[in-house]
């Protein structure tokens, strides 16, 4: 009979923050998101300070993005490791204390699952993974991310680990929308400042 066999999905998850040390917890946050169980950080992406999107009177953001191998059990299927997996990202979010504000506006850290694999998964409220924002809590987990790609400072970070990617139902890939995003954003609105050292984050110049 064997052991148990399972499957590794590779997933990448969006973590921007504008209030604080952001680095600082975005290192905390790739240091946290290794420590899920299940869960391997494979490679990070530079770090981003990029302009505000939807509410711009706010201070800038520093983003970046990790590629993640997570394990999934055979059986269950893939929506519901995507689901546990989105219920754990906000449990981090609350652990860094995150509060609730205004749809867009400031915030400790935002951890997104922006792909799972090459799973397209549209899941009616994960219990437990709803939004401390009123106005989205009752938003379905969509999969991929239904804005990442006119992202600039999501498709950045995400052209940095996995250029070449075609995310399910995309029909292009990351580099092409970063390529255009940045042709309609300006390059100015997402611009590496840190590489990731294995550890922390080494500034760049
Ligand atoms: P945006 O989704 O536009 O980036 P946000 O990250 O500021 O906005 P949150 O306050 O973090 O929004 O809330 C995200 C809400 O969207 C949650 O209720 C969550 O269940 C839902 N959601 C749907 N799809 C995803 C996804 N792929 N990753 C993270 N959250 C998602
Ligand atoms: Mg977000
Ligand atoms: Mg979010």
């Amino acid at each position: 009979m064997g052991r148990p066999r399972g499957r590794v999905v590779r997933a990448y998850i969006g973590l921007g923050a504008n209030v604080g040390d952001a680095p600082a917890t975005l290192a905390a946050a790739v240091h946290a998101l290794d420590g899920l169980a299940g869960c391997r950080v494979r490679a990070v992406s530079r770090l981003y300070a990029t302009t505000p999107v939807g509410v711009p009177d706010q201070p800038d953001f520093r983003n970046a993005v990790v590629a993640m191998d997570v394990a999934v059990p055979d059986g269950p299927s893939p929506d519901a490791a995507a689901s546990s997996l989105l219920v754990r990202l906000k449990d981090l979010e609350r652990g860094f204390g995150r509060r609730q504000r205004y749809r867009w506006g400031p915030r400790e850290v935002d951890l997104d699952l922006l792909v799972f694999g090459r799973h397209r998964i549209s899941v009616a409220r994960p219990e437990g993974g709803q939004s401390d924002d009123p106005a989205k809590a009752g938003l379905p987990l969509t999969v991929p991310h239904v804005e990442a790609g006119r992202r600039l400072f999501v498709l950045a970070p995400l052209e940095d680990l996995a250029p070449r990617l075609v995310p399910p139902g995309w029909g292009e890939r990351v580099a092409s929308a970063a390529a255009r995003q940045r042709a309609l954003e300006g390059a100015g609105a997402a611009t590496p400042i840190a590489t990731w050292d294995g550890a922390g984050w080494r500034s760049i110049g």
